[in-house]
């Protein structure tokens, strides 16, 4: 189809997958069929009780810590946005809210501007343009700090950032660690940020947008160790787990702060069920509210568990069997390899492998984008279609070939 980039062809090994399902597809249609909007429970009562469930269900499938849950007894809930950006951003404001009220509490004549123009958010350089664009639209600057070796966020650099802060009168406030960063897929680690972030009394975010779907299959869960400690968690079912775009599961450990930071009621939005179920108007930036909840009932009802965890199984597979052909190749450098993305470069370095990246997007037979990763060029490789197997990991590595055989003859070696 002209004019369309072909994110669903088992071709297409860019960026991170973008979620694409028969049972997704028919969720939406219908749910454009009913077109209502869900702006209060009276409003579309199935709309908020369906998301409740959802978000329940959710949960339990990745293992999530119960006081994130709907169904826990607690302040916890779990809710969909739109997009991870939208949720680092609503979680920022909600750890605003909290903080403000946390020091004015301890310290009535403080004054709530002076607090807000003191607050500082952190996150790693290897986080999501997203992150860094939450703090500019939250006023909160986002420090990104130097990631180790592995691409990861470390309690020391956290702490050094937090300092030199402090002593200039700043208030560290929100921390966004991440699980599955965008370049590279390097998980930070939970259990060592979220005690720094309790001492500092600073709400920790963990944005899984892509790798979140991982922890539907238990060995992966380990990679989340340290969740229990978060204020809120994120991943986009859009993008790994068969949902179309849009929907992104938002937790937070105490829903309170976002209703305290979002509440503005009016005479129309009243009514005498208040209190019944959550009133997700007040969970997140915009008044109406679409029916997302419905394709994720249809992926879960359909696929089911197992069908979620062979799926990633199976796509992480796919991305194992494509590293061990660039290891065979000594030509090939594997940089990095994480879930269903590799990174790899030629060892000649940076020049080399740009050459081979501009033939390969010259030709249009596959495509991959560019990455960097530790001051290097390298090309980010991404099981990215449901419909992708090992055929065309073959065909994408004979693509490879062919073009690294201009620019490195395999008789040189
Ligand atoms: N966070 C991470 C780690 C991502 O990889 C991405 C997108 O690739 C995002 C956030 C932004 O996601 P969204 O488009 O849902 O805002």
């Amino acid at each position: 189809m002209p004019g369309l980039t072909h994110w669903h062809s088992p071709n297409f090994h860019a960026y991170y997958p973008t979620a694409h399902s028969f049972p997704a597809v028919v969720g939406e249609l219908m749910s454009a069929g009913f077109g209502c909007v869900g702006l209060s429970w009276v409003a579309s009562p199935a709309y908020t009780e369906l998301e409740v469930a959802m978000m329940n269900w959710l949960g339990k499938l990745l293992d999530i810590p119960e006081e994130f849950l709907n169904c826990s007894e607690g302040p916890g809930g779990g809710v969909i946005q739109g997009s991870a950006s939208e949720v680092t951003f609503v979680a920022l404001l909600a750890a605003k809210e909290k903080m403000v009220k946390d020091l004015r509490t301890l310290n009535p004549e403080l004054k709530e501007a002076d607090i807000k123009g003191r607050l500082v958010a952190y996150s790693s350089d290897q986080s999501n343009s997203s992150v860094e664009k939450a703090g500019l639209l939250g006023s909160m600057p986002m420090r990104l700090l130097p990631s180790d070796e592995k691409g990861r966020l470390t309690s020391t650099a956290l702490i050094e950032a937090m300092e030199k802060d402090k002593a200039q009168g700043l208030i560290p406030c929100y921390v966004v660690a991440c699980l599955g960063t965008t370049p590279t897929c390097a998980f930070d680690d939970l259990s060592d940020l979220a005690p720094v972030c309790k001492r500092e009394n600073v709400w920790l975010h963990v944005d899984a947008a892509y790798a979140g779907t991982a922890f539907a299959c238990p060995e992966y869960r380990h990679l989340m160790k340290g969740v229990e400690h978060a204020d809120s968690f994120n991943f986009n079912p859009h993008k790994w787990m068969l949902v179309n775009f849009d929907c992104s599961a938002m937790w937070v450990k105490d829903a309170r702060y976002l209703v305290e930071a979002f509440n503005v009621e009016r005479i129309y939005l009243k009514d005498k069920h208040k209190g019944l179920a959550p009133e997700y108007r007040h969970w997140q930036i915009s008044l109406g509210r679409r029916f997302r909840a419905l394709k994720l009932w249809f992926v879960l009802r359909i696929y089911g568990v197992e069908g979620i965890q062979k799926h990633v199984r199976h796509q992480i597979s796919l991305a194992e069997y494509f590293e061990e052909l660039l290891r065979k190749d000594n030509r090939f450098e594997v940089c990095t390899s994480s879930m269903g993305l590799v990174c790899f470069r030629l060892k000649d370095g940076d020049k080399p492998t740009q050459e081979l990246l501009e033939r390969i997007h010259e030709r249009k037979i596959i495509y991959v984008i560019a990455g960097q990763f530790r001051g290097v060029f390298v090309i980010r490789f991404a099981i990215c279609s449901r419909l992708t197997q090992r055929s065309d990991v073959d065909y994408a590595w004979q693509e490879f070939l062919s073009q690294v055989e201009f620019i490195i003859p395999s008789n040189k070696n």
